[in-house]
């Protein structure tokens, strides 16, 4: 297993905040990768206007005078990566637990603001955050989008959608009178009223999308990891209101029933499916639902739940059976054709070791130009942002990283991030 990218950049330069970039900026790169063809093309010049990408230049052409010069010659460039599975709020750790208690608003906001960082320099230029406390990730976002601080371009869902004693009920495994009666503004529904009021209380948050927790999951204080946890007509509530807000609901599910559930009730995405069976792929297939792994997650909570109280017991019963079994399933659900889209749950696993997914999905069978695909083109398909996301070509946003090698040839280049731009203003250039 490689290092995080987090030590691997430790020493380098880089920019909290960019100065804003005057008239054009020309990036000269040893080779760039085209993502849609899936090849790694020669010397390109690439010509960054405002937050935009212009023209593509071959070679390395003399440059104007008043063009500023970046000298990425020695690199290979390639769009900005998109992690559409991320928690920015949070890092889990054996203390997580009680840090439920221990933590306010702001400890949990600052905490975010660094992690946002570390992600954006590890060259994942825009993410999904699906899952959050007290909203904090929409304050991130709106802190990134204003240029306070350096972070990756957030699409956020706010705090997750759960049905009592569900995966994303704030108080699972708390004390009787600790409990209360969550609801819809802390994001436990039941029935369609409390649906309704739920999506229009995220909308009213701020949030992009909506994430519902369709199955028990692995982290919660529950007794089961993969029982269903919504009726079929609360998810189609859900995702009928949600459109009238052009917001999109990704579901976490790892059981087979509630992963049917949330596709027949109309679902964006499929988060983790650990337990995806050859129906469900083909249910999957014929609507045209994502998929996004999080083999990463499944890893690490496998890999923690051999160390002796690390997770309280109910969960490190969960994390040893359910764990290992993503990156198998993700194997079957791309050798059938199901619709995949990048993404690790980091804030499970480490944030910046988003890149470690590269591996474990060329491990799993995908081609490494595939597995860039999942990153960049059909990420952005997925945020239905295809048009200005996810490649590097004229009057796309001006996210660019650069890596020592290709990463066609070797899939662990991208854990070795040496720039990153996003919207055209550069926050990390290892000299
Ligand atoms: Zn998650």
């Amino acid at each position: 297993m490689k290092a995080p990218s987090i030590l691997l950049l430790s020493g380098l330069l880089s920019f909290a905040a960019a100065p804003a970039l005057a008239a054009d900026t020309w990036v000269r790169c040893g080779s760039l990768v085209d993502v849609v063809a899936g090849q790694t093309l020669g010397p390109h010049t690439v010509v960054i206007e405002a937050d935009r990408f212009g023209e593509l230049l071959a070679g390395h052409p003399g440059a104007p005078d008043e063009v500023e010069l970046i000298d990425l010659s020695s690199l290979v460039c390639l769009p900005g990566l998109m992690d559409m599975h991320t928690h920015l709020s949070s890092e889990f750790s054996p203390q997580a637990y009680v840090q439920r208690f221990t933590l306010n608003e702001a400890d949990i906001a600052l905490r975010g603001a660094h992690f946002a960082r570390i992600t954006l320099e590890a060259g994942f230029t825009t993410v999904r955050d699906l899952g959050d406390s007290f909203n904090v990730s929409v304050s991130l976002r709106n802190a990134i989008n204003s240029g306070h601080i350096p972070g990756p371009r957030i699409f956020t869902s706010a705090k997750s959608l759960a049905t009592t004693g569900g995966h994303a009920d704030p108080t699972n495994g708390w004390r009787r009178d600790l409990m209360g009666d969550p609801g819809p503004r802390e994001g436990v529904v039941n029935g369609l009223d409390d649906a309704r009021q739920a999506v229009r209380q995220r909308y009213k948050d701020g949030a992009d999308l909506i994430k519902i927790t369709a199955t028990g999951g692995v982290l919660s204080v529950a007794r089961s990891g993969q029982n269903p946890q919504f009726l079929i007509e609360e998810v189609e509530e859900i995702v009928r209101i949600a459109r009238d807000y052009d917001m999109h609901v990704a579901a976490h599910a790892h059981g087979a029933e509630g992963m049917r559930r949330a596709i027949l009730g109309g679902v964006h995405s499929i988060e983790h499916g650990t337990y995806m069976d050859d129906d469900i792929i083909a249910l999957m297939i014929e609507r045209g639902t994502w998929y996004v792994p999080t083999i990463s997650a499944g890893r690490f909570v496998a890999d923690k739940s051999a160390i002796e109280g690390y997770f309280p017991p109910v969960v490190a019963a969960k994390a040893a059976e359910i764990g290992p079994l993503i990156q198998g399933t993700f194997g079957r659900a791309h050798a059938a054709g199901v619709r995949i889209a990048f993404g690790t749950d980091c804030g499970v696993c480490p944030h910046g070791s988003n890149a470690l997914e590269f591996e474990y999905m060329v491990e799993a069978g995908m081609s490494a130009a595939d597995a860039l695909r999942s990153a960049t083109i059909n990420s952005a398909e997925l945020l239905g942002r295809q048009d200005e996301m996810g490649r590097v070509a004229a009057g796309f946003l001006a996210d660019l990283i650069a890596v020592p090698e290709d990463p066609l040839e070797d899939i662990t280049q991208l854990s070795m991030v040496q720039f990153v731009m996003r919207d055209g203003q550069v926050f990390l250039h290892a000299r």
